[in-house]
């Protein structure tokens, strides 16, 4: 199946996420059956991102996005053992320091993009700057509603610097939700996982759904597209969203950069040093 085509938003469409079934998984029946695809999804990737790594023409930057207990540091350990952690590194963002208040909403979320021959990954992003600032009138209306248009021009300020962006957000139903959230009572080993807010948010569901759909009508764009990946199977998600990361990294058409040095040269001294013992 092509998970592009299928899991992204197309530019300018309006989308509701009612529409869209949180438990799809294709025609995969089990993680079992799955297992073989994901495997060589993964191994595709770390060849590309060692590519990626010589090449430094292209940085990959991975936007996560999602509501508590979606999956998202399930998808950042998911994608990221398949890279060399020397050219990765994983953001997260919380609430903003005074500091970062100071400044423009972009300030620091700029400074972690990843360089030429990067994969960033971003667990929350500069979308929390239109959702839970919206959904919490943290800031006006007024504020709020022209960083759409502002995203819109950083993103693709970035892809013409040579940045590919890639936005997931995952989607769970209010069932799968609370589900998980019994499993993290239920499991010691989960416990820690548990935030006072994790029961706050979800009667905050409606108001978030709501705020999901203005980020995903009004910022998924021909330079950096969302995908709405259904993350009631964790194993569906993560096929998914490794089957586009590779898609996203075919499409660099990368090549391995020719040595800088003189590979006779280098032959002849070889030759010498096995000579000579
Ligand atoms: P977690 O990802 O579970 O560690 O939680 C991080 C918290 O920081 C979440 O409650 C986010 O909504 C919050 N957060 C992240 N970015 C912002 C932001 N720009 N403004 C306000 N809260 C934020
Ligand atoms: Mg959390």
């Amino acid at each position: 199946m092509d998970y592009r085509e299928k899991l992204m938003i197309r530019p300018g469409a309006k989308v509701s996420l009612a529409d869209i079934d949180p438990g799809f998984h294709g025609h995969h029946e089990s993680h079992e059956k799955a297992m073989p695809e994901l495997g060589e999804t993964l191994s595709e990737i770390t060849r590309l991102q060692e590519l990626l790594y010589a090449e430094k023409k292209h940085a990959l930057l991975v936007v996560l996005q999602g509501i508590d207990a979606a999956g998202k540091d399930g998808v950042c350990w998911h994608v990221i053992q398949a890279m060399n952690p020397q050219g990765t590194a994983v953001t997260g963002f919380k609430q903003p320091s005074h500091e970062e208040l100071a400044h423009d909403f972009l300030w620091r979320i700029h400074k972690k993009v990843p360089g030429l021959g990067q994969v960033g990954v971003f667990n929350r992003s500069h979308y929390e700057d239109v959702l839970v600032v919206r959904v919490h009138k943290l800031a006006p209306k007024h504020v709020w509603e022209m960083r759409y248009d502002a995203i819109n021009a950083f993103e693709k300020g970035l892809t013409k610097a040579g940045v590919s962006i890639v936005k997931f957000f995952l989607y769970i139903s209010r069932e799968e939700q609370l589900e998980r959230f019994k499993r993290r009572l239920d499991d010691p080993a989960r416990r820690w996982k548990i935030s006072e807010s994790d029961y706050s948010e979800r009667e905050l569901w409606d108001d978030y759904v709501a705020a999901y759909e203005a980020m995903l009508t009004k910022c998924s764009t021909k330079e950096a597209p969302w995908y709405v990946l259904p993350s009631n199977h964790k194993w569906f998600r993560n096929l998914a969203a490794s089957k586009i990361i590779l898609e996203a990294l075919r499409a660099m058409d990368m090549k391995a950069p020719e040595p800088s040095v003189d590979i006779d040269e280098i032959r002849a001294k070889y030759h010498k040093a096995e000579k000579d013992g």
